[in-house]
């Protein structure tokens, strides 16, 4: 059985505040057995411009109405008439994980799900209140939390090239890792806790070639640590 978020879960047991990949942190949209046959782009958790000034309006427009989008329906395209059409993005991410002819479903699949994912880990304003269980847990896994963020930044800054950062639980201890292109923690049943979008078109238009500024300022002034929180304790 796999440990990653939401998979088992009675729905009772689900807390309302915190994202399911399978449920595409929608209103509305139906849950995975009913759901309709296309995937959704699920609408933003924030106002555009909610993240002024560390990310503009301008940049959120571009990185949530065409890349994100663009993820979304070309993952429509590809599972169109196939084994896959019924499958939630996490069933896809973890059906086509490593199998060389499936790359392009993993990779549009993997980004549709970790830019949802992404934007439920920006809050529109800072709280440095980490919530207490999560903070003890970080105390244990890094000594401190600004180890932690520390770490995160590292691991943010010397992916090469296109990528994420993240902050994950294997079930015991928490870990800073950073992936490649679309890949994600979820087929290492590695359960995500945060992440950074470190794609040049999520700081481009706003820092340029400058990705460290832009990674500081996120990790300083818009991390969500109650949603990072909520993912620890599902
Ligand atoms: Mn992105």
């Amino acid at each position: 059985m796999n440990s990653t978020p939401g998979s088992g879960l009675p729905r009772s047991t689900q807390q309302s505040n915190v994202f399911r990949p399978d449920e595409r942190g929608a209103a509305g949209v139906p849950a995975q057995k009913e759901r309709l046959s296309l995937h959704v782009l699920p609408p933003l958790p924030f106002e555009l411009t909610a993240l002024e000034p560390v990310i503009s309006s301008h940049s959120l427009s571009f990185h949530y109405g065409k890349h994100h989008r663009a993820y979304v329906d070309k993952v429509n395209e590809l599972v169109q008439g196939t084994e896959f059409a019924d499958l939630t993005l996490e069933a896809l991410i973890l059906r086509t994980a490593g199998r060389a002819e499936q790359q392009q479903l993993f990779n549009n699949a993997a980004q549709a799900w970790n830019h949802t994912f992404y934007w439920h880990c920006l809050a529109p304003r800072t709280t440095e209140a980490v919530p207490a269980t999560l903070l003890r847990k970080i105390a244990e896994s890094f000594g401190d939390l600004s180890t932690c963020k520390r770490e995160l930044a590292k691991a943010a800054n010397e992916q090469f090239g296109s990528g994420w950062a993240w902050l994950v639980s294997d079930g015991a201890r928490l870990q800073i890792l950073k992936t490649g292109n679309g890949d994600d923690p979820l087929p290492k049943h590695l359960r995500p806790l945060l992440t950074l979008d470190v794609w040049e078109h999520a700081y481009y238009l706003d820092y340029q070639n400058r990705r460290a500024d832009h990674v500081q300022a996120v990790i300083d002034r818009l991390l969500n640590w109650e949603f990072a929180a909520a993912n620890l304790s599902t």
